[in-house]
C-alpha cells in the first residue's frame, strides 16, 4: 500500500507527521483506544486522532449522533441548529466565550481570529512564542523548533512574515523588553506547549500577559485548539483563571471530524456581523463546510458526554499515572529522561536536565533516543505522537492496563539499552 501510496501523495502520506519509519502502517479500523492496520496488526493509539479523540474511536452516543444526522442530511451549506446548540454549548462552558464562529480547522481559524484582532485594533503587528504550533497559516508557521530562525517551509514570504514578533516563551521580562515600544494588534499563544513538549505556561506568565494586553490594547489570544475541552470543560483559562479576548477551539469538539471555532468577547466578535460593521470594521468570514452539521452533531454529543460522565476524572487520573509512573522508572533506572504534561497529557524527554520551561528544551533531548524508544514501542503494539518529540494523550476508552503496558513497554527498553541509554 506504501509503494502504491508513494505514487500518488508525496512521500506517501496525507501529512508529514504520519510518515513513520520505515513505512507508515496503514489504518483499516479504529476502535476505542485501538488501532488496526491493513496487515491486521493492533496499536494501542496514544496519537488519538492528533489529540482530538477524547472519548476513544467510535464512541456509541457519537456515532449514535453521526448516524442520524447523516440520515438527515449531512451539510446543506446553510444555518441549522446545530450550530446554535453547539455554540451555546461553547459559551456556557469556555469563560472568554460570548459568541462563536465556526471553521473547518484549527489553522483556518486561527487565521480568522488574527484577522478578527487586526479588525478591531487596526493594527497589524502580531506576537507569538517560540515552538508554539498554531497551524500553517504563513504569519504563525515561524520559529516552531530550535534553531527558530530557520523558516519552517519554503513559499513563506518577507511580506506574510514580516508582521509577526517572535518571543520567548514563559519569559515576561523578555517578552517586555521586545514589545514595549510595539503597537500589538494580539499576543497569540498556546497555555500549554502542546505538540513541543506538554509544558505549562507559568501563571505569572499568563497574567503579565494579560496585563499588558489590558494596559496596550492588544488583544490577548488562547490557542487552545488542543487544551480546550482537554483540561476540563472550561480548557486552559478556566484551569489557570486567565481570560483571553479571543480563543480558537478546534479537534475535541468537532467530536473527531474536521473543526476549528474563533470564540471570545462579544464587542470583538461581532466584527464578524456584516449587519452591523461595514468596509474596512467588518472582518470577513465564512467557507463552504463552515458549520457543517454532521461535524457539530459529534462534537455537540461529545461534549455531552463530557458534561455527564465522569471523563476527566478518569483520563486525568491515568495520566497522573503515566507521568508519575515513567518518571519513576526512569529515576529508578537512572536513565536521562523525564515526562511533562498534565490532565490526560504527557511527553517524555529524553534529557535529566531541567527545569523544561520552553520550546528550547527540545535542544537538550537525546534525539536518537526518543526515536528508539518511538520505534520499540511502535514494534511493541504502541503507537505514540512524533519520533522527534514524543508525546501522547489518553482517551476514555484507554483502560488501566493500557498505561501498566505502555511504562513496562519503556521500561524493557530502558533495560535493553543498559539502563543509560547508551
Ligand atoms: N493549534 C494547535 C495548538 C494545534 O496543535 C494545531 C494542530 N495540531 C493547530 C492549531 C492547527 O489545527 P489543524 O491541524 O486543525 O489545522
Amino acid at each position: 500500500m506504501f509503494e502504491r501510496a508513494k505514487r500518488v501523495e508525496p512521500a506517501g502520506v496525507s501529512y508529514r507527521i504520519r510518515y513513520l519509519e520505515p513505512y507508515p502502517f496503514f489504518v483499516k479500523e479504529s476502535k476505542g483506544a485501538q488501532l488496526i492496520d491493513l496487515d491486521g496488526n493492533v496499536f494501542t493509539d496514544y496519537w488519538c486522532t492528533h489529540m482530538a479523540m477524547i472519548l476513544g474511536h467510535g464512541h456509541p452516543t457519537v456515532l449514535e449522533a453521526i448516524k442520524t444526522q447523516a440520515e438527515n442530511g449531512w451539510h446543506s451549506g446553510l444555518s441549522h441548529e446545530l450550530e446554535v446548540k453547539h455554540a451555546e454549548a461553547i459559551t456556557k462552558h469556555v469563560p472568554s466565550a460570548e459568541m462563536v464562529r465556526y471553521a473547518s480547522s484549527g489553522t483556518e481559524a486561527m487565521l480568522f481570529a488574527v484577522r478578527l484582532a487586526r479588525t478591531f485594533t487596526k493594527r497589524s503587528k502580531v506576537a507569538k512564542f517560540e515552538g508554539n504550533w498554531h497551524g500553517a497559516y504563513d504569519p504563525l508557521q515561524i520559529a516552531l523548533k530550535p534553531p527558530f530562525d530557520v523558516p519552517a517551509s519554503g513559499g513563506l514570504t518577507e511580506g506574510s512574515q514580516q508582521d509577526t514578533i517572535v518571543l520567548p516563551y514563559n519569559d515576561l521580562n523578555g517578552f517586555l523588553d521586545q514589545v514595549k515600544h510595539e503597537k500589538l494588534a494580539c499576543v497569540i499563544l498556546e497555555p500549554v506547549l502542546t505538540a513541543a513538549g506538554m509544558i505549562s505556561a507559568e501563571e505569572e506568565f499568563l497574567k503579565g500577559l494579560r496585563d499588558f494586553c489590558d494596559e496596550t490594547g492588544a488583544l490577548l489570544i488562547f490557542d487552545e485548539v488542543v487544551i480546550g475541552f482537554r483540561l476540563g470543560l472550561g480548557g486552559a483559562q478556566a484551569y489557570f483563571g486567565v481570560k483571553p479576548d479571543l480563543t480558537v477551539l478546534g479537534k475535541i469538539i468537532g467530536g473527531g471530524l474536521p473543526i476549528g471555532a474563533v470564540c471570545g468577547r462579544l464587542d470583538v466578535m461581532s466584527h464578524f456581523d456584516h449587519t452591523k460593521y461595514f468596509g474596512l470594521d467588518y472582518a470577513h468570514h465564512g467557507g463552504t463546510f463552515s458549520g457543517n452539521a454532521l461535524t457539530l452533531a459529534a462534537g455537540l454529543a461529545t461534549i455531552d458526554v463530557l458534561e455527564h460522565s465522569p471523563v476527566y476524572e478518569y483520563i486525568d487520573r491515568l495520566g497522573k499515572q503515566t507521568r508519575e509512573g515513567l518518571n519513576s522508572m526512569f529515576r529508578g533506572a537512572g536513565f536521562p529522561a523525564q515526562v511533562t504534561g498534565l490532565g490526560s497529557l504527557f511527553a517524555i524527554h529524553t534529557t535529566d536536565k531541567g527545569p523544561l520551561k520552553d520550546a528550547r528544551s527540545y535542544v537538550l533531548c537525546d534525539h536518537k533516543q526518543s526515536r528508539g524508544i518511538f520505534t520499540f514501542l511502535l514494534d511493541n503494539g504502541i503507537l505514540i505522537l512524533t519520533p522527534e518529540m514524543l508525546h501522547g494523550c489518553i482517551s476514555y476508552s484507554h483502560a488501566e492496563s493500557d498505561i501498566t503496558h505502555l511504562i513496562s513497554t519503556i521500561e524493557r527498553y530502558v533495560k535493553m539499552s543498559g539502563g543509560n541509554g547508551r
